[in-house]
């Protein structure tokens, strides 16, 4: 065994992990607590932490037309440069939307709370690679790419390191990459598919009404940008609602539950989240004659009792991830779900277009360009939503010609920083991402052999998987054994 990933390593072991550490080319992850002997041996220093950290963990609300964001930063310094990371920036609690959604994607660090909560003040001098700071002041070392002459440790001031932040993007490159040739690289599988530079999928919540989602479908068909409608099926009670999901159905568009009632915590239990699931599929089924495969959490709530319903009733994955709630569902990757049942995949889109979330000041749509930047530049398919109109409320925009605007210019944003991106409707984006779950790496002596599945679904059966390995990338195929 050449590359260990820990969590919360105990004193206990910490003499066993430094004699492993020292006796041939290595690679160590650690995330949260770090064994005292190690903290020796890599000779970084304990601190202690301001008493001021807890209160400027915390955002304040964000007011309609602006962002808000915690005193408490983690800012990424030159060393992250070895990571491809130098220029990061992740306050410890952000919202652009209320006290709900942070446009930017990633979840809160909060001071003292367990997993999620910083673990330990330490400097972990030169190396360093991104430290907590508050108002500009540093306070401790965040994370630390620590080279020794044949190995290597990176450590992450957290139980859950950066599992839920674009930041998971330099555990990727440790593992795949740093220091190849001198010391174990692992492929890592990219949530981008092979021969395109971006990934994209969005969908309308349709929490009040369908039918007025065609304004904005007519305008994606003439930008040439598959659409896709999460319906919460207590709207099909009015038949005016219907026709437009049998047409984007046939039109190759997708259709996804966003549940029966929508209702928050899908319900408040299992068998209230089962009744939810199978009502709004069963709908769906009638009215547009295809099995509904993925659905979408209403208030992006999802507990984990909501996740074992969907899967129990056949769903193939379920859109949420919020930093408000659920933190285990705030993920940086799509995939697996801890303790769900195999086969079915989670995906975070927490990007909201929102007439309240257009900033007053400087470029309107800022966050969200900076949202799609940070998904290109750390090899995230990006997903983001927005609601139709109804009578009652639209979503904060001034009308429907403003709102069709929005969706154009961040559009023409992607169009222009990446060259060749890949606009998917939901079912293929998540069949995509189901297949890269399923897809298997077999470590072998003499390499790592490939296993790839097939992506199933209508418009994606020609999309391949995206293999990284010590610099290099290549369509996973398999068979193939990488060396
Ligand atoms: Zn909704």
């Amino acid at each position: 065994m050449n590359t260990l990933v820990v969590v919360d390593l105990p004193d206990a072991w910490g003499t066993e992990v430094v004699m492993w550490l020292r006796a041939g080319a290595r690679k160590l992850v650690i995330f949260g607590r770090v064994a005292d002997h190690l903290i020796e041996h890599l000779q970084w220093k304990p601190l202690t932490w301001p008493e001021s950290l807890a209160h400027a963990s915390r955002s304040e609300s964000a007011p309609s037309y602006a962002s808000r964001e915690s005193a408490a930063t983690v800012v990424y310094g030159e060393r992250a440069a070895l990571l491809q990371a130098q220029g990061w920036q992740r306050p410890f609690e952000r919202f652009d939307f209320t006290d709900e959604w942070n446009n930017l994607g990633y979840g809160a660090i909060r001071a003292n709370e367990p997993l999620w909560g910083l673990s330990h003040a330490l400097d972990t001098g030169w190396g360093e690679i991104a430290s907590v700071e508050i108002d500009g002041q540093r306070v401790a070392s965040y994370a630390t790419l620590t080279d020794i002459e044949q190995g290597s440790v990176l450590w992450f001031n957290r139980s859950v390191g950066p599992v839920d932040s674009f930041e998971w993007r330099a555990v990727e490159r440790f593992l795949s990459n740093h220091r190849a040739g001198e010391l174990p690289c692992h492929p890592v599988l990219t949530e981008i598919p092979w021969g395109f530079d971006a990934a994209i999928t969005s969908r309308l919540d349709c929490d009040e009404d369908v039918e007025s989602a065609r304004a904005l479908w007519d305008a994606y068909r003439a930008e040439n940008v598959p659409f896709s409608l999460a319906v919460h099926t207590g709207n099909l009670a009015d038949t005016r609602n219907h026709a437009i999901l049998a047409e984007l159905a046939e039109a190759g568009g997708a259709v996804l539950s966003h549940s029966a009632t929508h209702a928050g915590d899908w319900g408040g239990n299992y068998e209230n989240a089962l009744h939810e699931a199978l009502e709004s599929a069963q709908r769906l089924r009638q009215i547009t004659g295809e099995p509904v495969q993925f659905a979408v959490s209403p208030f992006h709530q999802t507990p984990s009792y909501a996740l074992h319903a969907l899967a129990d009733a056949g769903y193939k994955g379920c859109v949420g991830g919020l930093i408000r709630n659920d933190p285990e569902f705030m993920l940086a990757r799509s995939g697996a779900l801890a303790g769900v049942p195999a086969g079915f995949i989670g995906h975070t889109q927490q990007c909201m277009l929102h007439g309240f979330s257009m900033l007053a000041e400087g470029d309107p749509l800022a966050v969200f360009k900076q949202a799609f930047d940070l998904a290109y530049e750390t090899s995230t398919l990006f997903g983001y939503l927005d609601h139709p109109f109804s009578p009652r409320y639209a979503y904060g925009w001034r009308d429907e010609a403003a709102r069709i605007d929005a969706h154009r210019a961040l559009i023409a944003h992607i169009r222009t920083k990446a060259r060749n991106p890949l606009f998917l409707n939901e079912n293929d984006a998540l069949n995509f991402l189901s297949a890269r779950a399923e897809a298997r790496i077999v470590d072998e002596a003499g390499g790592f052999r490939c296993v790839a599945s097939d992506v199933r679904g209508n418009g994606s059966t020609s999309l391949q998987i995206t293999v990284e390995y010590q610099g290099r990338t290549a369509a996973l195929e398999t068979g193939v054994v990488l060396r």
